[in-house]
Parts: C-alpha cells; structure tokens; sequence
C-alpha cells in the first residue's frame, strides 16, 4: 500500500479490525463502485449523463409516457456501457473478503452483475438487473442480450413492451428484497458502505438501519455522504478499487 498516508493506513487499520472482529458483516454498494469498470454514475461527474439527465428519464412516468425515447437516450447508453464491463479491485475485494469469511452478503443498487462476475454468492439486487428484459403485458423475461433492439421499445411475442428487469424511480423494491436487506441490516454486526451517494430511499435507509441496532459502519467514498458525520464510525474517503484492495489485505493479514 505505497501511496496511502499515515492516516488512512491507520483507518484501514481499524477497519479491517471491526471486520476481523465481527460474527456478521453485510455491504451495501452503489453505482459508485462500479465507476472504475467504466460505468458512470447518475450523479456527480461522468461523462456520460453531463448533457443529459437520466433522472430525468429513470422514471416509470417518463417511460409510460415516451417508452422510444427512454430506450434511446437511457437503456441504449446503459446497454452498450455495461456490455463489456468487468470487475474491478472494489468488487474482487468484496470477494476476498467473502472467501475469507468476512463477508457474507451484498446488498447492491447496482444493476450491472458485477459482483457475481467477481464472484460474489449472495448477492440481493436491490434494484433488479440489467441482465433480463420484462414484458410489461404478460411478465415473460427474455436475457437482454437477445432482445434486438433495431424497432423501439423492443416488443415481446404478445406484442406487450419489453423493459429492463430494473427497479425505475417511482416503483416498489420487490418485497422479499426489502425484507431481507431490512432483517440484515437489523442483525449484522457491522455494515460496508461503498459508493453510494446514501440518497436514493429505501436503500439509503440501511446503514441507518444497521446503525441503530448497534452495528458499526465503514464507508468509502471520494466524497463524505450524508452519513460521513454521525452514521459511518469510519470512512476510508478514496475510490472503491483503492480502499477495498487495501482493506482486502489487512484483512487477510489479520487471518
Ligand atoms: P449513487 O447515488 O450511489 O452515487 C454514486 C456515488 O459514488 C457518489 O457518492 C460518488 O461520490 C461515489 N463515487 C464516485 N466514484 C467512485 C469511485 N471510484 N469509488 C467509489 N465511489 C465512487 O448512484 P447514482 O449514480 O446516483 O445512481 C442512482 C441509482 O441508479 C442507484 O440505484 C444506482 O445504483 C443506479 N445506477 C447503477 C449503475 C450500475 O449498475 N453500475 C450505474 C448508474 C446508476
Ligand atoms: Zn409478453
């Protein structure tokens, strides 16, 4: 770990001491662990969504209401990013720290399959999965990768509108998701918190969850989050790839 300082060194150090410690550890990430495969965030800087804004058509209205211009603008950019992604050191050191039995689930916003590609068993989609389409008539799924895209929206067999299997803004977590991560977040001992942006609700819930019931809480982030002062008990504050790698390894020295 060359490049760290002093001071981080040390956090990591406590870090990697709550999690050699404790009997139950769960993460939580965010699009922000995925941006160092090349998959930009919705928010903060990346290249991607500067001109346009994909909050903007994220939502279930702007799809009901212009279902060919959300396939053109979001789902088409999000397809062609997340076609040739692969995992970077944030997910393999989410792995590491499952195979060292230091981790036993994730609970991810993302929607991209990266932790599974790293390796990753238990993985709750909080907000579903790019890798399928759902047809809004009769429910069937099809994988994305076989669904042409040359007429949009793409069409089922029943002539129903195919969509992502993504939880949009303004529609429900699947219930026995929620569930689950809720029962988590209430029992684990301790809680990681990667690149998320601690904004977007019911998963931004989680760590207060955790917190509550007497978990204790490590972040990494760039940038401090809205649980930076009085949810995290520890922020390692540099990108995902860098603090996981680092945290992977005192971990594994610990053992
Ligand atoms: P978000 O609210 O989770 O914010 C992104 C966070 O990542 C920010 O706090 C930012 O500081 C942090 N970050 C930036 N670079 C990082 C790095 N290298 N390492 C660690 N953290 C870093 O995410 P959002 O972009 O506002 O997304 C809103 C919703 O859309 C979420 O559900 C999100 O997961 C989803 N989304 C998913 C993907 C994906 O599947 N990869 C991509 C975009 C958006
Ligand atoms: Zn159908």
């Amino acid at each position: 770990m060359p490049n760290l300082d002093k001071s981080t060194l040390n956090q990591i150090a406590y870090a990697a001491g709550i999690l050699a410690k404790a009997q139950h550890t769960i993460a939580l990430t965010g699009a922000g662990i995925s941006v160092e495969s090349g998959i930009p965030p919705f928010r903060g800087k990346g290249g991607l969504w500067e001109k346009i804004d994909p909050m903007k058509y994220a939502h279930i209205d702007a799809y009901l209401r212009n279902p060919a211009e959300v396939w053109e603008v979001l789902f088409l950019s999000m397809r062609d990013v997340l076609q040739n992604a692969t995992p970077n050191d944030g997910h393999k050191g989410l792995y590491r720290l499952e195979a060292l039995g230091a981790l036993q689930t994730i609970v991810t916003q993302n929607i991209d399959g990266l932790h599974q590609l790293a390796g990753s068993k238990d993985v709750i989609e909080f907000h579903g999965s790019f890798a399928t389409q759902r047809c809004m008539g009769c429910a069937r799924q099809v994988p994305s990768n076989e669904v042409s895209v040359e007429t949009l929206p793409p069409l089922c067999q029943c002539g129903g509108m195919l969509r992502p299997d993504v939880v949009m803004f303004g529609e429900l977590i699947p219930m026995d998701h929620l569930q689950r991560s809720q029962r988590l977040a209430s029992t684990c001992d301790a809680m990681l918190v990667v690149g998320t942006s601690a904004t977007v609700e019911p998963a931004a819930h989680l760590p207060i969850i955790a917190k509550h019931s007497g978990a204790a809480i490590i972040e990494i982030n760039p940038e401090p989050t809205p649980l930076t002062r009085d949810i995290s008990d520890v922020t390692l504050l540099g990108t995902g790839g860098e603090m996981m790698n680092a945290l992977a390894s005192a971990v594994e020295q610990m053992r």
